[in-house]
């Protein structure tokens, strides 16, 4: 059996290659979480034992209740709520706090959804510049506060900012920028949709007011799922609940959350998060391990005459992004297959999530790779670049 149906193919690029695509393998899914996308796939299955008060966040069959609890309790904060994904997440916070004029503090590294996030709410991005190692530091975004004031007169309504971005995968000054935003009274959202999930993450170590998480990029989760955390003193407002009340029917709402549309994340994606749950607090503990591997490969990877790495080095995360201009790069410049024979040769070694035809910048990611996989990809790196004729540094 090849299809589905007439016109969608199997996919089975876990089982049949080495995926180093730079989005995918944080989702991947668990063996349950492929179970719980089985048994609740169909539209409302977790209503079946939904009781007053009716919400999502409060059913108990399954234990959706304590899941959210024991989320909160995980991500060391107060209160946690699923989303259809980390952008549905910065749109709640967002939406809540920002108003038309109002300025948001983000990292010239943002994710463009935390740009949306901000326009659908008539909010201004201020970017905070790199320094010169690409890196959002707690000094930088005092500065661009300052500057804010300056310019608008009034302090920004939210600093965002990704501990680690989607660019470089490398770290920011999370820690020193809660502190900034404490002394200037600004909430600040650490925006954790490459953390979550994969290593430890507490908030109030960090000193976020909230934490966004995604479910599709690293909690082992389908899309769309997301994670949305806050502290008690911010989850009034974040996760107010409805006061509207018809003018015919004089009907309400009860406790239906405005953000949330009520309920959020229903069926199979919720219960698959669940279902990963047990996994995930067991592979946050072993980051290292997958920080170890990345570092590996990255020295196999420089040996390769031309290579560089654009990312920070030492590695502190998985994603990267490396520059092969003068390795690959060369030779795709006279190859009849241009940058495609690069991903030719990688996909005769069964290796496959490399953006196809480029060779100048790219980006991998190496998460959940076995140690053999790691030695066979820097294996498979040095080989093409031995056939070509590219010289490898001992
Ligand atoms: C992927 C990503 C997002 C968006 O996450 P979704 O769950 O798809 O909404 C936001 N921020 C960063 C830094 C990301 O890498």
């Amino acid at each position: 059996m090849r299809n589905i149906i007439d016109d969608i193919e199997i996919r089975a690029r876990e089982e049949l290659f080495i995926n180093i695509h730079p989005i995918q393998p944080g989702g991947r899914l668990t063996p349950e979480a492929m179970k719980a996308m089985i048994a609740y796939g169909d539209g409302y299955s977790t209503c079946d034992w939904c009781r007053k008060p009716f919400r999502l966040d409060k059913i108990k069959r399954p234990p959706i209740e304590e899941f959210h609890i024991e989320l909160a309790e995980f991500l060391g904060m107060d209160q946690a709520r699923v989303v259809p994904g980390a952008r549905r997440g910065f749109q709640a916070v967002v939406s809540s706090l920002v108003e038309k004029g109002d300025s948001v503090i983000v990292s010239s590294l943002a994710h463009y959804t935390e740009f949306l996030a901000v326009e659908d709410a008539g909010g201004i991005v201020k970017e905070v510049p790199l320094n010169e190692k690409n890196i959002v530091t707690a000094e930088a975004t005092a500065r661009k506060i300052e500057e804010v004031k300056k310019e608008t007169g009034k302090l920004p309504k939210l600093i965002m900012i990704d501990h680690f971005d989607y660019m470089f995968g490398n770290e920011h000054d999370v820690y020193g920028i809660a502190k900034v935003a404490k002394e200037y009274d600004i909430p600040f959202l650490c925006n954790c949709a490459y953390s979550i999930g994969v290593m430890p993450i507490n908030g109030k170590e960090i000193g976020a007011d909230f934490l966004v998480g995604s479910g599709h990029k690293s909690f082992a989760s389908p899309a769309p799922s997301g994670i949305v955390a806050s502290t008690k003193e911010w989850a009034d407002i974040v996760f107010r609940t409805t006061q509207m009340i018809g003018d015919v029917t004089k009907r309400k709402f009860g406790i239906k959350e405005v953000e949330m549309l009520g309920c959020t994340l229903m069926g199979a994606n919720l219960i698959a998060m669940m279902a990963s749950f047990p996994a995930i607090k067991e592979r946050v503990k072993h980051w290292d391990e997958e920080v170890r591997k990345i570092n590996y490969l990255m020295d196999e990877f420089l040996k390769i005459e031309g290579n560089k790495v654009l990312s920070e080095m030492p590695r502190k995360h998985t994603l990267t992004k490396v520059d092969t201009t003068e390795s690959f790069d060369k030779i795709a410049r006279t190859h009849k297959r241009r940058g495609f024979f690069f991903s030719d040769e990688l996909r005769d070694r069964k290796i496959v999530g490399e953006f196809a035809g480029a060779t100048r910048t790219w980006k991998l990611n190496t998460y959940g790779l076995t140690w053999d996989q790691i030695r066979y990809l820097a294996q498979a790196f040095q080989d093409i670049a031995k056939k070509y004729g590219i010289n490898i540094i001992k």
